[in-house]
């Protein structure tokens, strides 16, 4: 425990259960002394959800927020507005492309309908709620979303959720100038493959943690707490002058080209 967050309010939205990259973040911003408001997709994950939030040391605040609603997402952020006026940090941990486009040919398999879904649930969504938080940014502020290398390189299944990804940290760079000189900073965490749910959506899922373990200059998972650590970093005033960033945590992996060499060869 310490005080990095002591003082600071925001919302993380993307729980939906105890492995979710948003759960190990707020875990670590509360042990911080950082009051947190959740969002929760709907309510079944609500049932789901409360009683983790309610296991933090703060003030369990839970709202809902669908993404793709507009209306939704209005009500989510005048709760947080009518509640605290203003808010420190957001944390965007939401991806969703179809079971059929997370596979095979990306070629054959994206449809127009599927490339709409995955751009808007996963990318478009930070820019909107990255907007509404920085009206509630006075005082300035830092957001962070969650991405992965098959943004920047070709990994098998990830397909549409890649081209997503690459919106995404783009549009990162893009709020990022904008909201520069209101002192909000605006980063990506690039992660290595961990176990969670929107992970058990893509086919060969396994597969690719173990070339995560076996190819990664740390020959190692990537860990919970390195993610959740990084976040801290960058929502905290740890951060100060880092943004437009992508960070990746992933035990070295983004950075090999050839994992290994046999000498006699
Ligand atoms: P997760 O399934 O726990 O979280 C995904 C969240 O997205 C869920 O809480 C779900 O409710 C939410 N969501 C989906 N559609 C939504 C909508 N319409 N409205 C509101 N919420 C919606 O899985 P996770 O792995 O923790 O994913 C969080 C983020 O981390 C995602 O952006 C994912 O792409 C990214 N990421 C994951 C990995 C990994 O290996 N698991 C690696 C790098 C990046």
């Amino acid at each position: 425990a310490g005080e990095l967050m002591k003082g600071k309010r925001g919302l993380v939205m993307g729980v939906a259960n105890k492995n979710s990259i948003a759960w190990g973040i707020a875990q670590q911003l509360a042990a911080q002394g950082a009051e947190i408001a959740f969002s929760y997709q709907d309510e079944a994950l609500e049932r789901r959800v409360r009683p983790l939030v309610e296991s933090l040391p703060c003030e369990p605040f839970m709202v809902q927020a669908d993404v793709t609603n507009d209306e939704s997402m209005d009500a989510c952020f005048k709760a947080l507005e009518d509640k605290w006026g203003t808010i420190d940090f957001l944390v965007h941990a939401i991806a969703f492309a179809g079971k059929d486009e997370l596979v095979g040919s990306f070629t054959e398999n994206t449809t127009r309908e599927g490339w709409r879904r995955a751009m808007d649930i996963s990318a478009f969504s930070f820019v909107d709620a990255g907007k509404r938080a920085s009206h509630l940014m006075p005082n300035g502020g830092s957001m962070v979303t969650l991405t992965y290398l098959g943004s920047e390189r070709v990994v098998p299944s990830y397909n549409v959720m890649g081209v997503a990804k690459a919106a995404l940290e783009a549009s990162t760079r893009y709020m990022a100038r904008d909201l520069g000189p209101k002192d909000i900073r605006v980063n990506a965490l690039s992660a290595g493959p961990m176990r969670t749910l929107a992970m058990a959506g893509i086919s060969g899922g396994k597969a690719l943690m173990r070339t995560g373990r076996e190819w990664s200059m740390m020959k190692q998972d990537t860990k919970m707490e390195g993610v959740a650590g990084a976040a801290l970093y960058l929502l905290s005033d740890l951060g100060f002058s880092c943004t437009g960033e992508t960070l990746h945590v992933d035990a070295g992996f983004h950075a090999v080209a050839v994992p290994s060499m046999d000498d006699d060869d």
